[in-house]
């Protein structure tokens, strides 16, 4: 049965990728998209296929997707001289010029979520690279607000518009050159030194624009991480414990309830760690986890 539903993961990631990845180099007539679309279909579909014939190994092919997939955006943004951070997506919808920012937060953050939830994040971030090898082991507090996100959002709203009104901002240009790097050093910065304070995976939880909108689809996804044999449940906290975004898993186990919690990003740690089977990626609620 786990098999079936991989395949089903794996199919369906591979299809929408796929038909982006041609739509988008027809629409832009650039062979980039080809590959950069293209290439996140192939590294996230077989990644399912992967996870479900080597369960074992499930996370060690994840980090493999994570950081290869993650490299080849930053090289690739470096190559075409485009930040795929909010800012960039802010100045693409101010100066009408769309670039691979806008059409990569469009698709992974406004559609893929309405599948898979957050599971960008846990396979093709590049902050996610720098964030999972830093990650330690910090507790983190109850507190789910995404206030902070949304003032963040505000902020970079604001401060976007204002550059944009005193000179025109083109991808490429020396001075986006400098935001760019300003931006990410920033993030990955706040990232690891917020982290050893406030918790783990802080600029995640806590400010990260992108999934603070993800999450708001996620609610809707149709494949979520799911409780499977709810009886079976020791209550052994395994799941909580590996939970690199503090969220209640075995709180949801035990309401027999699908995780739709905005910050979940689909790591599918609790899958793995869960020594009873409780948990899948799956497309409905039921006892799958044979
Ligand atoms: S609930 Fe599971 S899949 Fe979601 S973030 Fe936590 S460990 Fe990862
Ligand atoms: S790891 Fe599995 S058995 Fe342990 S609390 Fe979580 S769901 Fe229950």
């Amino acid at each position: 049965m786990k098999l079936k539903t991989a395949i089903l993961r794996g199919s369906t990631l591979l299809v929408f990728f796929l038909c982006t990845a041609v739509t988008v180099s027809i629409l832009k007539a650039n062979l980039w998209y080809l590959l950069l679309f293209g290439g996140m279909g192939l590294f996230a579909g077989f990644t399912e296929f992967a996870i479900a014939m080597q369960p074992d190994k499930a996370q060690i092919i994840r980090r493999f997707v994570l950081f290869s997939l993650g490299t080849m955006l930053a090289t690739l943004a470096t190559i075409i001289a485009i930040n795929f951070q909010f800012s960039e997506v802010c100045f693409n919808i101010y100066t009408g010029v769309i670039t691979g920012a806008l059409i990569q937060f469009t698709v992974a953050r406004l559609i893929v979520p309405l599948l898979f939830g957050n599971i960008f994040c846990s396979r093709a971030c590049w902050d996610s690279v720098i964030f999972e090898l830093t990650d330690g082991k910090q507790k983190i507090s109850n507190n789910d607000s995404k206030l902070p996100a949304w003032i963040f959002i505000g902020v970079i709203i604001t401060t976007t518009y204002i550059i944009s009104q005193s000179f025109v901002p083109k991808a490429g240009t020396p001075i986006m050159r400098y935001i760019f790097i300003a931006e990410n050093l920033f993030i990955i910065l706040i990232g690891i030194i917020f982290s050893k304070f406030f918790g783990r995976r802080f600029y995640c939880r806590k400010l990260c624009p992108f999934i603070a909108v993800s999450g708001l689809f996620a609610k809707f996804a149709i494949f979520k991480i799911t409780p499977t044999q709810v009886d079976k449940c020791t209550s052994c906290q395994k799941c909580n414990n590996i939970c690199p975004m503090g969220i209640d898993v075995m709180d949801y186990v035990k309401k027999n309830q699908r995780i739709n919690h905005p910050n979940c990003i689909m790591c599918e740690k609790c899958v793995g760690i869960c020594p009873q089977n409780c948990l899948l990626m799956d497309y409905k609620k039921g006892k799958r986890g044979e």
